[in-house]
């Protein structure tokens, strides 16, 4: 088995973010050993506790040296492939506490992937790169979901130009039980990001690597407060 040591030894470091005083007391960030990720089991734990270390402002940082650059141009073999929204909030490398060659990253205005270059990205993360997990991960205060839900007053004309139209309307298929009514922002992330689950899972090459255990596909949400993702 591989074992990939982060080779970042950050003795003084303080965090991602901010030095706060709860960081100081922490500040001996010790390099973080990575092992090679062979199960879906083994891809959510790493990303949980990714995550953990991010919204603990303890980031390591891992595989974001030059060597990792090195190792993984030959190849990629990410362990997960996460359709995220392309909000600027919500970078997944960060908030997962990830680098270099670890995630597939998918990332679109309201992560759908109701279009084909979109599932055509994620087929080819299953097919030729053998993730372990797909994540989609919605988040708090979407701007896309919010635009998808919001109808124009009587009269009013939209004033979006070029294909933000042609975006909200893909997005708005999907949660046109809340359209018209923006009080119900949250419950239409959720449903957003429940139906882009579900069009993945959708396809028979996909169900058949989750029945034999190689595959999971889950939905997440981002809190932008927190900073934490619930799986
Ligand atoms: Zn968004």
């Amino acid at each position: 088995m591989r074992v990939a040591l982060a080779s970042v030894s950050m003795v003084g470091f303080t965090g991602c973010n901010t030095v706060s005083k709860e960081t100081e007391k922490n500040a001996v960030v010790t390099a973080i050993e990575l092992k090679e990720v062979t199960t879906p089991a083994e891809a959510l734990v790493r990303l949980q506790e990714g995550n953990a270390r991010y919204v603990a402002d303890s980031c390591s940082f891992p595989h974001h040296d030059h060597k990792r650059v090195e190792e993984t141009a030959p190849h990629q073999a990410p362990f997960v492939a996460v359709v995220g929204c392309s909000d600027s909030r919500v970078p997944v490398e960060l908030v997962f506490d990830q680098g270099i060659g670890d995630i597939f990253v998918i990332r679109t205005a309201g992560n759908s992937v109701n279009d084909d270059v979109v599932m055509g990205s994620v087929d080819y993360a299953i097919n030729h790169l053998n993730v372990k997990m797909v994540v989609v991960l919605g988040h708090e205060s979407c701007g896309g979901v919010t635009g998808a839900i919001t109808v124009a007053k009587p009269g009013e004309e939209s004033h979006e130009a070029g294909k933000v139209n042609a975006l909200l309307d893909i997005i708005r298929a999907d949660v046109k039980e809340y359209v018209g009514k923006p009080e119900s922002l949250n419950a239409a992330i959720t449903l957003n990001t429940n139906k882009q689950v579900e069009r993945i899972k959708a396809c028979e090459h996909v169900q058949k690597l989750i029945k034999a255990g190689k595959l999971t596909v889950v939905p997440a949400h981002y809190n932008v407060h927190s900073g934490k993702v619930d799986f």
